[in-house]
């Protein structure tokens, strides 16, 4: 497989399909450029190679093209200051005028262009409302030819493709996947940040070192079902924690008060504990919660055993007890996955419980294990906290890493990969 350090860009185009989705606040100033930052390594390796770059992104969902509160002129300045050159803008990812631009970039030159997502055939999804089914069908075989002929456009630009685009790696779209097949094997690659998360993921789900353990938090089971079943094939110890606790905690026959719970996935809920003992993964529940009278910051607030809340009252973190157990767990572990806060970080009085998994994983790290940390809040946790940077790897793709750890082949991968 081609790597991004054993090819040598110069006198070349590359295709850079990255990931710069940034927040912009209502005068479209960019409020959080960490998603440029972390493409800057590839685009700078390739414009010091003596290559020339086109970049390419989506912002947002655009529900037409053009629309200028999705344009990426608005953060063109702000990628030249990072980049260090005078980037070029296309208005138009498509058109005869974009083909000239990207013809005659020169050695250490860039062009941004604009945003893939004005066009439908990106996604390869119709837009507008459809009266019929049938109506709906014919559309979208329509914008699937549409995408062929979009797709190989935009690979008529460069001589190379990198994708450092993990953020979109779980969508078949025509710049993270399908382009791919317009290069040869030898000029197709991921871009630095790509190389990363792949690594990354591998370490935790197929070079894994034991024992494993994943803590998995959030609001609900509903939404972490298929990942929760493709680690009880893979973890050595799965701990549950945030609101999904007490769906488990009821289904075992606890009294959860006014806590969140999922009353039509108890019988899952019991159905997993025992796939768990079953493959022999030791599932880890809270003993004690941090509960309160109200959902709220200010709440009055109790340590009790997670199956005697009384009504009125709502778990909205682990208490002391279950702290201890979680941790000791953590820090026997060699690889080191988490998802999910233990409770309603968000409000300063329900953070500890988060606070003390990501203590454990710090000092695990630190002797040695592996620590991924991804999928959504618990990033924001980290940070929060303080500890990203003690982290082994802490990723930036939310639904691409959660698709990644429930086991499915991800296409912006496998378009590159093989598999
Ligand atoms: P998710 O998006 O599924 O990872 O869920 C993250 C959200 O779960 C965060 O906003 C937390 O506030 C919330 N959460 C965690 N624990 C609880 C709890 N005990 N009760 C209600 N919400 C919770």
């Amino acid at each position: 497989m081609q790597t991004i350090d054993n090819f040598n860009f110069a006198g070349k185009k590359a295709f850079v399909r990255v990931d710069f989705n940034v927040p912009l606040n209502e005068n479209f100033e960019i409020t959080d450029d960490n998603r440029i930052r972390a493409a800057l390594p590839t685009l700078k390796k390739i414009l010091n190679d003596g290559g020339s770059v086109i970049i390419a992104s989506h912002m947002g969902r655009p529900k037409k093209n053009p629309d200028s509160k999705y344009s990426l002129k608005s953060i063109l300045a702000h990628v030249s200051e990072l980049l260090g050159v005078t980037v070029k803008f296309a208005s138009d990812c498509m058109g005869a005028e974009t083909a000239q631009m990207a013809a005659q970039l020169k050695p250490g030159e860039a062009l941004l262009l604009e945003n893939l997502r004005f066009y439908e055939e990106e996604e390869g999804k119709p837009r507008g409302e459809f009266a019929t089914d049938e109506e709906k069908a014919a559309a979208k075989k329509v914008t699937k030819e549409n995408q062929k002929k979009f797709t190989q456009t935009l690979a008529s630009y460069a001589d190379c493709y990198v994708n450092d685009a993990f953020g979109t790696a779980h969508r078949a779209h025509a710049s993270t996947a399908l382009i791919a097949k317009y290069f040869d094997e030898n000029s197709k690659m991921f871009g630095y940040l790509m190389e990363k998360e792949v690594l990354a993921v591998q370490k935790v789900m197929t070079d894994t070192a034991r024992p494993f353990t994943a803590i998995m938090g959030g609001s609900k089971v509903s939404s972490k079902i298929e990942i929760i079943e493709n680690l009880l094939t893979k973890v050595d110890n799965l701990i549950i924690a945030g609101g999904m606790t007490y769906t488990f905690t009821k289904a075992l026959g606890g009294k959860i008060g006014n806590s969140i719970c999922e009353d039509d996935k108890l019988d899952l809920a019991l159905e997993l504990l025992e796939k768990a003992k079953a493959n022999k993964v030791n599932m880890v529940l809270a003993v004690d919660a941090k509960i309160a009278d109200s959902f709220s910051n200010e709440a009055k607030t109790a340590f009790v055993p997670v199956s005697e809340i009384p009504d009125g009252w709502q778990g909205l973190d682990i208490g002391p007890k279950t702290e201890q157990i979680f941790s000791d767990v953590i820090k026997a572990s060699k690889t080191i996955l988490w998802n999910g806060p233990t409770g309603v970080f968000e409000f300063d009085n329900f953070t500890q419980g988060s606070r003390a998994v990501g203590d454990a994983i710090v000092e695990a790290t630190k002797n040695g294990a592996f620590s991924l940390v991804g999928g959504g809040d618990s990033v924001a946790c980290v940070n929060k906290f303080g500890i990203a940077d003690k982290m082994s790897y802490v990723s930036t793709g939310g639904g691409a890493l959660l698709e990644a750890i429930e086991g499915i082949v991800l296409p912006g991968i496998e378009a590159i990969r093989g598999y």
